[in-house]
């Protein structure tokens, strides 16, 4: 079994609850759930179907209000005066396009992408100032995969802002922590291991924004 980011076969034994096992990556310290014990894809809709928020609730406008807020002042500068609007991708947007909702009051045009419930293809033959990926990179099988082709469809000067929550670095803290209790969720990003993301796809950061918003540049 290999990292699922860096791709290593060096891996221990981190944690284990009685429905998973959780390995530590000897290279770039990855917390993952063993390929073989993730949800088979219909499994993993059914549960989306079921967790996905909805923008009728105002709990969830506030918190992605709070995430357009966060990531704004960050965004690249148009060049010009007359420049294009920036435009953005929202990769795993869920049920719901609202932060494109959102972005759109503050004149940034913004794509939605979700496997499940938006599945817009075109999105690949766009290329964007910046891509979101909001509780979403702790979700996905093929982390290293996916994010090698997000980074194809982001311009030079782009920008990727990336939301997750960073793994406790005791492992006793890491047995209890509510985040790993999520069965969608297999594997789980440190300083270090974000930090080797980054060299994949040879960008700087990350930068730490509030909320657990990681900016790469
Ligand atoms: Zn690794």
């Amino acid at each position: 079994m290999s990292c699922p980011l860096c791709e290593s076969l060096s891996a221990t034994r981190y944690s284990e609850d009685k429905f998973r096992q959780y390995l530590l990556c000897g290279n770039c310290t990855l917390v993952y759930v063993p390929r073989d014990s993730i949800l088979p894809f219909r499994e993993e809709a059914d549960r989306y179907e079921a967790h996905q928020n909805d923008d009728g609730e105002p709990d969830y406008v506030a918190y992605l209000t709070r995430i357009v807020d966060g990531i704004r002042p960050r965004l690249p500068k148009p060049k010009f005066l007359f420049s294009k609007p920036l435009r953005g991708l929202d990769f795993g947007c869920g049920k719901t396009t609202l932060l494109e909702k959102l972005f759109s009051a503050h004149d940034v045009e913004v794509d939605s992408y979700e496997l499940y419930f938006h599945p817009n293809e075109s999105v690949w033959n766009r290329k964007y100032d910046f891509i979101v990926l909001s509780e979403v990179i702790e979700h996905l099988s093929d982390p290293r995969g996916v994010m090698l082709r997000l980074s194809k469809v982001l311009k030079g000067s782009g920008k990727f802002f990336i939301k997750t929550k960073p793994y406790p670095a005791d492992p006793a803290v890491f047995d209890q922590w509510f985040y790993k209790r999520d069965m969608t969720h297999v594997q789980f990003f440190n300083h270090e291991s974000l930090s080797q993301l980054a060299k994949l796809l040879k960008m700087a950061g990350p930068h730490k924004l509030g909320d657990d918003i990681f900016e790469f540049y």
